[in-house]
Formats: structure tokens, sequence, C-alpha cells
């Protein structure tokens, strides 16, 4: 259970954040929509720890992360998946040792981290692909890489920012079914977008951002983004 309670935001005599009040289940799958510098970057940047609230408080399982030292706050980071537009993979690198570097964090021996990965490659369907190299690989199957890498060590939240920014509508209809499907497993995922026709197909909970400020929460996607 994640709770942001009255957050506001300070940068540079900017506030950038308004008064945001969330809630977000262990079972959502939460959209996050609004234009260009509405401050929903900023609102995930402080899901994870990156930015502390100048006012008001974000809960995790009823932990006020504002208060987290560095080491606990590495490990609070640890439990979240993020996966982004731009994929950042190691290019020169496989598949599966992309994958295999993040479950190096949690799986000290090889044994370990190899049923990891490929429990992970399997969930995005992308295992006959484990040893190809990045470059080799289609934009839906690097975001697809991206995805298991991110949910490799089991995070109870993915936080997914515009991941299919840089697909085409068929990739990006099956980035967001793999979406649905992990959040169907029990994973949280909160994810932001500007597309409008991916956040309607998902019939799910839609939160729309304006200058800093949540103006509409809403339980499924009828609302027409403006
Ligand atoms: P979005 O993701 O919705 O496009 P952002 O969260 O990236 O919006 O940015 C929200 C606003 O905060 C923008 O006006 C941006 O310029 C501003 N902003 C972001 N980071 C800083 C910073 N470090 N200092 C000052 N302003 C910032």
């Amino acid at each position: 259970m994640i709770k942001l309670d009255t957050v506001n935001l300070h940068l540079n005599q900017k506030h950038i954040l308004k008064d945001i009040q969330l809630d977000i289940d262990p079972s959502d799958f939460l959209s996050i929509i609004g234009p260009s510098g509405a401050g929903k970057s900023t609102l995930l940047n402080m899901l994870i720890g990156g930015v502390k609230p100048s006012s008001g408080d974000v809960y995790v399982n009823n932990v006020n992360i504002k208060y987290l030292k560095p080491n606990a706050m590495q490990v609070y980071r640890r439990r979240i998946g993020m996966v982004w537009q731009h994929f950042h993979l190691l290019p020169g690198q496989s598949v599966y040792e992309n994958i295999a570097f993040a479950a190096q964090i949690f799986a000290h021996s090889k044994i370990k981290q190899k049923n990891m990965v490929l429990k992970a490659l399997e969930k995005v369907n992308l295992g006959s692909k484990a040893n190809h190299k990045i470059h080799m690989l289609s934009g839906g199957e690097r975001q697809r890489c991206a995805i298991a890498r991110a949910i490799v060590n089991n995070p109870y939240l993915l936080i997914a920012d515009e991941p299919t920014g840089n697909l085409d509508p068929q990739s990006s209809h099956d980035i967001l079914e793999l979406l649905k499907d992990i959040n169907a497993h029990g994973m949280t995922v909160v994810l932001v977008t500007h597309d409008k026709q991916l956040v309607d197909s998902l019939n799910r909970r839609v939160v729309l951002m304006e200058s800093g400020c949540i103006t509409r929460d809403l339980a499924n996607s009828s609302y027409i983004c403006a």
C-alpha cells in the first residue's frame, strides 16, 4: 500500500507538486496521464525516493520513506522495478546478461541467477532470444527484455515511464498486455503515458495531473483526456 499524503515539492523556487493525495492499492494498475511538465516524472521520482517532499509524507507499507537513511533507501529501491521509454539496456550484451546483471543483486549463486533469469524470460516470452545481443532485437523485444530485467527480483511495484513511447501500435499493445498480466499476478503497476488510446484500452484507474496537481482520479478510463 502506497499513500501520498498532502505532498508538496518545491525545487529551485518552483512549486512542482501541489497537495498531492494519492493512495495506491497493491492490486492497482494505475495510469498517470497529463500534459508535458505536469509533474508526472517528478511524482514517479518521489515514489522511488529520488526526491523527498518539501512537506507532506510518502508512506509505503506504513513506512514513511522520507526518513529512510541512505542504506535503507537503497534496499527500498531494490524492491521497485523500473521500465523506461528508451529501455536503458546494455547494448553490447545479450538479453540473458542484461537480466542477470539485475538478478545478481539478490542471487549470489550463478545457478540461482540462472533460474531467476529464465523465469523472467519465460514471463515475457523471450526465452528463445536469451543469447541475442540487444542490438539484434526489435523495439518491442527490447522493451520485453527491459521488463524481464525489472521484474527478475520480484519487486512489489513496477513503474513504467512511457514504456510504449518508442514502439509501433502492435508492440505497444503487446507490452500493455504483458503489464496487465504482471499486474494480474499480484504486482502493483504504475504507468505514466501520454497515449490516451493506450489508457482507454486498459479500462483501469486513471489519474490526471495538470500543473503539479492531481485534477482527476477515475476508477476507469472513460475520461477523455483534454
Ligand atoms: P512531466 O513528467 O509531467 O512532463 P516533470 O515532472 O518532468 O513533468 O516536470 C514538472 C515540472 O517541474 C516542469 O515544469 C519542470 O520544468 C519542473 N522541474 C523538474 N525538475 C526540476 C528541477 N530540478 N528544478 C526546477 N524545476 C524542475
